[in-house]
């Protein structure tokens, strides 16, 4: 009898539930994260799209795998007061394996995406690989001779939150400031933008300029200005590739890896203007050998495939300290 796996990608904006078998996604289907309700509202539209478009198929599943964004109660298998959501507490493993009586591990999202890339992705010969994605924040997950790294409460290597500059003033979504995340993280560019605009009043007399001073500048804009040659765009972005490129020399010293794939949205759309220079700052910092950078070619299902990876085989790391009742 073939074996299912479900796989669910729980992001801020939109959540994905797909089936699979161990060669890849099958079918996915896609809802809108709610933003608003009790701690187990996210669990019951998973569940119900589970029984609603892949019933027929339960008694053939044999795990869940869920990548979701942070901060994660690791050894509960939930979210604790996500920061892009009005939820307190996102209960995740606890009532789905009650309810669908399979087994279900719960990772952060990029955790669950390098072993994606592991599974299925570039990753397959390698056993130091690292997936970075630069997205709505910055992210990454991180294995290390063969071992997936998790930390105390699975929020391990959160390198969104690297200080790439000591000293500054550009606040991130966390708290703290001068983070990768403060300048390259989706969220944050608008702010970035316009805090740089208002620290050079007159300096730029440009449309990028002058939407970002209204604080009306999103990051695809900031990119299409960067295209048509916008002179304040390109001093933005250069901010952006720094910090970035500083971000990837720490997590290249970090972790010495042999292999790093970089997915997410700010980075799919941008590969042109992100990548080279990127890697030409990190160099300047690296202090051991490069390795292979990559863009990962599971594109924007990275987290579903790692979602299905884990259910198909769950990382030792987090059986110890993830205990299923199932
Ligand atoms: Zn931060």
């Amino acid at each position: 009898m073939n074996k299912y796996f479900i796989a669910v990608d729980i992001g801020a904006t939109k959540t994905r539930v797909a089936i699979g078998d161990t060669n890849g996604l099958i079918d996915k289907k896609v809802f809108l994260t709610p933003k608003t309700g009790n701690s187990l509202i996210i669990a019951r539209k998973i569940y119900e799209c589970i029984i609603n478009s892949y019933g027929s198929f339960i008694d053939k599943v044999e795990s869940i795998g869920i990548g979701t964004i942070g901060p994660l109660d690791i050894r509960m298998g939930k979210v604790v007061n996500p920061t892009n959501l009005n939820i307190e507490s996102v209960e995740l493993k606890t009532p789905l394996e009650e309810w669908l009586k399979k087994p279900v591990y719960v990772l952060n999202d990029a955790m669950a995406g390098v072993l994606g890339e592991k599974m299925f992705g570039l990753g397959k010969d390698y056993s130091n690989i690292v997936y970075i994605t630069i997205s709505t924040g910055v992210g990454g997950g991180i294995i290390v001779d063969d071992h997936l790294l998790i930390g105390k409460l699975g929020n391990a290597h959160e390198i969104g939150h690297i200080v790439v500059d000591y000293d500054s003033d550009i606040p991130c979504g966390c708290g703290g400031y001068g983070h990768w995340e403060s300048f390259a993280g989706g969220a944050n560019i608008p702010r970035l933008a316009m805090i740089l605009a208002r620290r050079n009043p007159g300096m730029f007399k440009t449309k990028c300029y002058e939407e970002s001073m209204k604080g009306e500048i999103t990051p695809p804009r900031l990119f299409q200005c960067y295209r048509e040659n916008d002179m304040f765009a390109k001093y933005v972005v250069e901010k952006i590739v720094k910090a970035s490129g500083a971000g990837l020399a720490n997590v290249i010293n970090s972790y010495d890896p042999e292999i790093i794939t970089i997915g997410g949205s700010v980075y799919l759309n941008n590969i042109d203007i992100l990548r080279e220079p990127m890697i030409r700052y990190a160099k300047k910092n690296a202090v051991t050998e490069m390795p292979r950078i990559e863009t990962t070619p599971l594109g924007e299902d990275i987290v579903l495939y790692g979602a299905l990876a884990v259910a198909i085989k769950p990382p030792a790391e987090l059986l110890r300290i993830q205990k299923t009742t199932i």
